[in-house]
C-alpha cells in the first residue's frame, strides 16, 4: 500500500470509529477530500480509491484540476472565500459550493450557472467565533435570510451550513462550537427541510465534529500530507 493510500484509509477507517463512538450509523458521514495546492496525481490516486468528492480553495490550482478530470465523475466542491469578481469559473466548473455567505454572492452564482448544467448545491458558511479574518455569517436570523436568498434561486439548491471554527486541541471546545454550528443548521433545516448537510470537521478535529452531527468532514492535511 502506497502511504497515501493509508493516509486515505486510516482517514476513512476515522470517520467510521467516530460514527460508531456516536451512536451513528456507518456511512452517515460523508468524506470530502480537500486536494487544495496538491496535484493532479495525487487527485488520480485517491480517485481510484473510490473517492468523487474532491474540495478546493483556490482557483486557479483547481480549474487545471478540473479540466483534466472532466470526462470522471468527480465532483468538486469550492471550499474558499469567494470574490465577487470571481463567481463565473466556480458557477461554470463546480458542483458545490461550501462558502456562500451573502446574497450578492448567491445572486451571481445563480446568474451565471450554465443552463445545461444541474443546480449548484450550496452551503452557507457560518462564522462561530466572530473571527474577523474568516468568511461566514454570524446571527441565525442573517443565515436564515441567506438560505431564504439561496432558496429561492432556480439554479441553486440549498443544501445547508459549513462552518470552520476556531482551530482547538482542546476537544471540549471543539465540540462546543460544533455544538453552536449543529444548533444553527437545525434552525435552517426546520424552515429548509431539503437541507441534508452540516459540513464541519477538519484533519485536527473530524472527531469532535461527527460526535456534534457533521455530516460531511473536510480532510485535506491526513489524506494527503501537510501543505506548503
Ligand atoms: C484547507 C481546508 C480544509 C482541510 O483542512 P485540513 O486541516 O488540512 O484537513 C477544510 N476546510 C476548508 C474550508 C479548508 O480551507
Amino acid at each position: 500500500m502506497s502511504n497515501l493510500e493509508q493516509q486515505y484509509q486510516s482517514v476513512v477507517a476515522r470517520i467510521r470509529d467516530a460514527e460508531a463512538d456516536a451512536g451513528r450509523q456507518a456511512g452517515d458521514v460523508s468524506l470530502l477530500a480537500v486536494s487544495k495546492t496538491k496535484p493532479l496525481c495525487m487527485v488520480e490516486a485517491v480517485y481510484q480509491l473510490g473517492q468523487r468528492d474532491f474540495g478546493e480553495n483556490y482557483l486557479q490550482d483547481a480549474m487545471e484540476k478540473i479540466s483534466a478530470c472532466e470526462n470522471t465523475d468527480v465532483r468538486w466542491h469550492f471550499i474558499g472565500q469567494i470574490q465577487s469578481n470571481k463567481t463565473r469559473p466556480i458557477a461554470e466548473n463546480f458542483d458545490w459550493v461550501h462558502s456562500v455567505d451573502r446574497a450578492k454572492i448567491a445572486r451571481r452564482l445563480a446568474e451565471q450557472r450554465p443552463a445545461e448544467r444541474p443546480p449548484l448545491q450550496v452551503c452557507i458558511q457560518i462564522n462561530v467565533n466572530d473571527e474577523a479574518s474568516k468568511g461566514g455569517v454570524d446571527s441565525v436570523a442573517d443565515v436564515l435570510a441567506l438560505a431564504a436568498a439561496v432558496a429561492e434561486q432556480p439554479n441553486l439548491n440549498l443544501r445547508g451550513v459549513m462552518a470552520i471554527p476556531e482551530s482547538s486541541d482542546d476537544i471540549a471546545t471543539q465540540r462546543r462550537n460544533f455544538a453552536a454550528v449543529k444548533t444553527i443548521f437545525d434552525a435552517v433545516k426546520q424552515q429548509f427541510p431539503s437541507c441534508d448537510t452540516l459540513s464541519m470537521g477538519m484533519s485536527g478535529d473530524l472527531e469532535a465534529a461527527v460526535h456534534e452531527g457533521a455530516t460531511m468532514v473536510r480532510i485535506g492535511t491526513d489524506i494527503f500530507g501537510a501543505r506548503q
